[in-house]
């Protein structure tokens, strides 16, 4: 565990079991021992047809834990509930989530669910971000915010103001000073009193990589000349009533709590300058930021930590709210934050299987020094000599460039026709086994994993974000080699070979089964941990692999300590062509044709092609790991 910091950025949802595998405890530090689950019963259970319920899923897979996801949801709203109290603030909090950051249906109806008790809401920023967020928030509280944030035209404000009117409490954010007067006129049209929010460019920056929309010249918000401009005009439409939200957000991540009262206080001043203007004020939104330790250092330097956890967050928040608004005799607002990240990066585990591992060749065995030096030109056969000599004498150095030099006239002498294929492999394995001699080989190994890393985890490939990534099980075997994993995509930025902790591998057991495990006995999986935010909504359909299958896993006291609720299939390659305007049908018509052309009738009567065929396009795009030979599961 020491290994991959699990008790670093795990705790206190993740651990290793006596078995060696990654137990979940979904209850976090309220877990009992026997409602830990163990995630390799889960993988065990929804990928082996055979098992008993097995489900037959294709990895990748995401499992998502609800359970998780509810104790996040209460872990944030009791730090806030801490703060307020012991703070003997007169307010409450009541957070929304942003729907970006996982628009999947079953995470935000299960937020609204479980944060119905806490009138938590949702956030939109996009208009069918909306529509969902409506439909969602029909079976939530009625007291729950609905944030609309992000630019918007006509039809996204006639759509919040219908929400108003269908009785959500919702709030048209200003983000850009020309949507005030949309508001104004089609309020009026709609016989709707809206309620308003601004949002306020600070001049506090967050200077982490996510902060970039941050500060006076950040991309979204208004100036403090458009906000007066603002007031300005809603009192002149006699609505300065319906003004009555103050937001800010200043990047996710913020690093500190130092940087975060420092941005709450500016924000607070703007609010109870409203206040003082005559504005309705009622709540300050103060925007995402609370960050996520992927790596456990818990520092504020990196982007992939943050020096504060939970309670520090709300505590720095409450503190700095209720400094401002007494010293300004103002009411204490209701305290609104858009947790994305830190709701949703737990809950949800991307699971994978590395499918084969490089090896370096042993060509000793095979290697014939007569025929390999026959085949030499004159240079080559002196270079040999060379390299014999500095071998013999113990001058590493020189052997190995003298490696190199005949390797290069070898492959010289390839292309120009005069060696032959046997000669060139001598070559390259007497290289190796020179390199290996002289301890130049590199330890590291190239682990082939079953996955797209640009759909299941664009942002290391978009941004270099980190995620914490672990073997989910022979935790209890020390890793016997170093790898970087490489993915399926033929695309050479289709590997991940930076690590938490600044590692440029990551130790990793050997493959058991044979050398190269294609459908070798051992299958070895892999977990991405924490990548419930952000990473499914970002993923595209690149070299059309789609989506992983996900499973939504209760706790439930049985002797697994777990149930399926449910579980999807990932997209099929059918699936994955329509996206991009293909007609699976017609594809299908004329390869059942072509082979009818080819002489296949007899295939095509009984059945086995034609259903081999139409079954490629119902399958997953993924490999099918332990089935190097597709052919014979298809029936072809
Ligand atoms: N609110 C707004 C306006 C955002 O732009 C974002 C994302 O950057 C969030 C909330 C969510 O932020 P986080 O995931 O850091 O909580």
């Amino acid at each position: 565990a020491d290994l991959y910091r699990i008790d670093g950025w795990g705790a206190p949802y993740f651990s290793v079991n006596t078995s060696g595998n990654i137990s979940v405890r979904p209850y976090g530090k309220n877990t009992l021992p026997h409602q830990e689950i163990d995630l390799m019963k889960i993988v065990k259970k929804v990928s082996d047809p055979k098992s008993a319920g097995g489900l037959g899923l294709q990895l990748p897979l995401i499992v998502r834990l609800p359970d998780v996801l509810q104790n996040r949801l209460e872990s944030l709203q009791s730090a806030f509930d801490f703060a307020i109290q012991s703070q003997g603030y007169e307010s409450h909090y009541q957070g929304v989530f942003p729907v970006k950051c996982n628009q999947d249906r079953f995470i935000v109806e299960d937020v609204v669910k479980f944060g119905s008790a806490f009138r938590f809401g949702l956030e939109a920023g996009s208009k069918p971000e909306l529509l969902l967020a409506m439909s969602c928030l029909c079976k939530g509280n009625p007291e729950a915010l609905l944030v609309c944030n992000g630019f918007k035209d006509a039809d996204y404000i006639a759509l919040a103001l219908v929400a108003r009117k269908l009785a959500l409490n919702t709030v048209i954010v200003l983000e850009q000073e020309e949507e005030l007067d949309l508001v104004i006129n089609l309020s009026q049209k709609l016989s709707v009193h809206p309620v308003i929010g601004v949002r306020a460019k600070l001049r506090t920056k967050h200077a982490g990589h996510f902060g970039s929309t941050s500060g006076e010249k950040g991309k979204f918000g208004l100036t403090t000349i458009q906000i007066l401009r603002v007031v300005r005009k809603l009192e002149q439409a006699g609505m300065l009533d319906s003004l009555q939200l103050l937001h800010f957000h200043i990047g996710s991540q913020i690093p500190s709590t130092d940087l975060l009262a420092d941005g709450v206080s500016e924000a607070a001043q703007i609010y109870c300058e409203l206040v003082r203007l005559g504005a309705h004020m009622r709540v300050i939104d103060i925007g995402g930021g609370l960050g996520i330790d992927y790596d456990g250092s818990k520092s504020s330097e990196s982007d992939i930590s943050v020096g504060y956890g939970l309670e520090e967050y709300a505590m720095a928040v409450v503190r700095a709210v209720q400094h401002v608004c007494d010293r300004k005799s103002v009411k204490h607002p209701v305290i609104c934050s858009e947790s994305g990240r830190a709701l949703v990066s737990h809950h949800s585990i991307l699971i994978f299987e590395a499918v084969s591992a490089s090896v370096h060749d042993s060509p000793a065995t095979s290697l014939s020094l007569q025929r390999f030096v026959e085949g030499l030109s004159e240079e080559a056969r002196v270079d040999y000599q060379n390299l014999a000599a500095a071998a013999v004498s113990g001058e590493y150095e020189t052997c190995l460039r003298f490696a190199d030099q005949l390797k290069q006239r070898c492959v010289d002498q390839f292309k120009e026709g005069s060696l032959g294929i046997e000669q060139l492999a001598d070559v390259d394995g007497l290289c190796d086994l020179v390199s290996k001699e002289v301890g130049a080989t590199d330890p590291v190994r190239t682990y082939h994993v079953n996955l797209s890393v640009f759909t299941c985890i664009p942002d290391f490939w978009g941004i270099g974000q980190l995620f914490p990534i672990v073997p989910i099980h022979r935790l209890d075997q020390r890793p016997g080699a170093r790898g970087i994993l490489s993915d399926l995509t033929c695309d050479s930025d289709g590997k991940i070979d930076k690590f938490i902790g600044g590692e440029s591998s990551l130790p990793l057991h050997e493959l058991e089964g044979s050398d190269v495990v294609f459908g070798g006995s051992g299958k070895y999986y892999l977990g991405m941990f924490l990548g419930g935010a952000y990473e499914e909504a970002l993923g595209g359909l690149h070299n059309l692999f789609g989506g992983p299958s996900v499973v939504r896993v209760l706790q439930s006291d049985g002797p697994h300590s777990f149930a399926v609720t449910r579980a999807m299939p990932g997209p099929s390659c059918g699936d994955v062509l329509r996206v991009m305007q293909h007609e699976p049908e017609l594809m299908f018509e004329t390869l059942k044709h072509r082979a009818e052309e080819c002489g296949h009738e007899d295939g095509m009567t009984n059945g086995s092609l034609a259903s081999g065929l139409a079954l490629s396009f119902h399958k997953m795009p993924y490999l099918v790991a332990g089935s190097s030979c597709c052919m014979t599961n298809s029936g072809y």
